[in-house]
């Protein structure tokens, strides 16, 4: 995708702050950053979203973020952390090439990233449970 910024991050187009690459993940420093230590997984291929990815490429993907969580956390020291991954621009999705988000979080860093619960009966809780019942 030629005017896409994360394509052009992998092909080294666009500089980055690169912590990791394999075969088919880049890892980088998040240029504007939520938190200290914000850290993006690029998939290499252009794809856009979850809809798109191969699952089992996002498994290894998330393998790959189990990994560097760990290490983030024994480098900077933080205790908790948010892992993000937004889809469509009313998810909040800025950057239409798929990335997951590994957000360190600090004692009182009062960063918000967070939602109202809505307050639902168990009748529509029980009616989404039938929408969704899966048999994959
Ligand atoms: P999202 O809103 O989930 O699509 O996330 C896109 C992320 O890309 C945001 O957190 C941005 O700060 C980040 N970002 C935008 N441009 C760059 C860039 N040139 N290098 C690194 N990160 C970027
Ligand atoms: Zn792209």
């Amino acid at each position: 995708m030629s005017d896409c910024i994360f394509c052009k991050i992998v092909n080294g187009e666009l500089p980055s702050a690169t912590i990791y690459e394999n075969d088919e993940f880049k890892v980088i420093l998040d240029r504007f950053p939520a938190n200290e230590g914000h850290v993006l997984i690029l998939v290499k291929d252009h794809v856009a979203n979850i809809y798109e990815i191969d699952p089992e490429k996002a498994g290894r993907l998330f393998t790959l973020a189990a990994k560097i969580a760990r290490i983030m956390k024994e480098r900077l020291g933080f205790a908790h952390m948010n892992v993000m991954q937004n889809n469509g621009t009313v998810a909040g999705q800025t950057v239409f090439h798929f990335h997951l988000h590994l957000i360190p979080r600090y004692e009182d860093d009062g960063i918000t990233i967070a939602y109202q619960p809505l307050d639902l009966t168990d009748a529509q809780i029980e009616d989404m449970r039938k929408k969704l019942e899966l048999s994959l």
